[in-house]
């Protein structure tokens, strides 16, 4: 599939090539922002899984150069493509558009740290780190890159936390669904005992799942140690793919828990009985343990006041699922006709060091998809 075809495609790898975002994934945080003001109030954020680093770049360019999207205001571009789909004339146009468009607001004492297997290019105001966000050995080098100047490696905690982690981990994609799933969760685990480690009370909690079969029992535990678990679905994420994002606010941590991936979140007595899983009395969290007759145990993760809120339902929990992105912004399902003259745009960023490199590596040495050289096998030529 060419460049071009793609760009018919998926108007959001066509539009993140034009507006210069080095992955079309960089919609998705946009969006997120756009329905749930996620980047409200923040200043330190760390961004797992991050190459090549298009939500670092919309990080980028909210806090540091400070300009706004989301509910704030969409950029000048879109907020035009918006009033087209939605028939405004001309001066109605232009009086929006110039609503929408709002001077920079930097913010003070910004700091972002960027993670990822792979090597990253460089990104103003981004600190970038080349780790396995699954090793215990990220989490000091990630609170060290958070604070060069006062970390402390023999008590090794964040002295100042961070407002928000995000996380769009997802391993490369095998087809097959239930090991897909599997590993995939495995990342959202070890991104949430990350951010577990840094996210200062309060804070926020984004990260990509893969909306498997038991993926409730994940919202309930994350509904643990935050006070508000939702689930979104971008409208630049395809309707056909089982991807969404979890979207938890409020972190309230568990009295008296230390994160660690050596002892991640659920494992041996963190979540005994009746651990007061709130310092505020009114939103205290108990979890119920019953230990079943044939030996399972059963968590119960209700809160005191679940039935006070409608939007929780009760003992039953169910993670309230929205779709977000403006309903004019492009269908990443749909297929765009394109101008016949148009020139297809290289991508912004291609990635520095791909797992599939090697690979096409040893193709062209074989010399193509079917090893045009007779007789010889593509390890006799690499
Ligand atoms: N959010 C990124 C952006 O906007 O450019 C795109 C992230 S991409 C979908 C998923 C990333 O997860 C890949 O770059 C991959 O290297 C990273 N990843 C997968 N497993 C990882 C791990 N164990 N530790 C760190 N990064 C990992």
């Amino acid at each position: 599939m060419g460049k071009s075809s793609k760009d018919k495609r998926d108007a959001y790898y066509r539009l993140a090539k034009e507006e210069g975002w080095r992955a079309r994934s960089a919609y998705k945080l946009l969006q997120i922002d756009e329905e749930f003001n996620l980047f409200e109030g923040v200043t330190r954020v760390v961004d797992l899984c991050a190459a090549p680093g298009s939500w670092s770049q919309v990080l980028s360019r909210v806090l540091i150069k400070g300009e706004t999207f989301g509910r704030a205001g969409w950029s000048q571009k879109q907020a035009a493509t918006k009033q087209h789909v939605l028939g405004l004339d001309k001066d109605e146009r232009e009086e929006t558009t110039a609503s929408a468009v709002q001077a920079p607001k930097p913010r003070d004492n910004v700091r972002i740290v960027a993670i990822d297997l792979q090597p990253m290019s460089p990104l103003e105001g981004v600190t970038t780190m080349r780790a396995d966000i699954t090793h215990p050995s990220t989490i000091p080098l990630m609170l060290k890159a958070l604070d060069p100047d006062t970390y402390d490696a023999s008590s090794p905690t964040s002295s100042s936390p961070v407002d928000l982690v995000i996380s769009d981990g997802a391993p490369d994609v095998t087809g097959l669904h239930d090991l897909d799933i599997y590993v995939q969760s495995q990342l959202l685990w070890a991104a949430l005992n990350l951010a577990l480690c840094v996210l200062k009370p309060g804070g926020k909690f984004v990260a990509k799942i893969f909306r498997g079969k038991d993926v409730d029992l994940l919202f309930a535990q994350l509904k643990i140690v935050f006070k508000r678990v939702r689930v979104a679905k971008p409208r630049s994420s395809r309707a056909s793919s089982i991807e969404a994002f979890v979207v938890c606010e409020g972190f309230c941590p568990p009295v008296g828990f230390k994160a660690s991936l050596d002892k991640p979140l659920g494992a041996g007595t963190q979540l005994s009985t009746d651990t007061p899983m709130d310092t505020a009395p009114k939103e205290q969290k108990t979890v119920q343990r019953t230990v079943r007759a044939d030996g399972a145990v059963e968590l119960d993760f209700g809160t005191e006041d679940e039935e006070d809120d409608p939007e929780e339902g009760g003992q039953r929990w169910i993670a309230p699922f929205l779709a977000c992105g403006d309903l004019s912004s492009y269908d990443s399902d749909a297929t765009y006709k394109l101008p016949k003259d148009r020139i297809s745009l290289d991508p912004v960023q291609p990635p520095t060091a791909p797992p599939y490199k090697r690979a096409l590596e040893m193709r062209k040495l074989a010399g193509g998809a079917y090893g045009k050289t007779k007789g010889r096998t593509i390890k006799d030529k690499a």
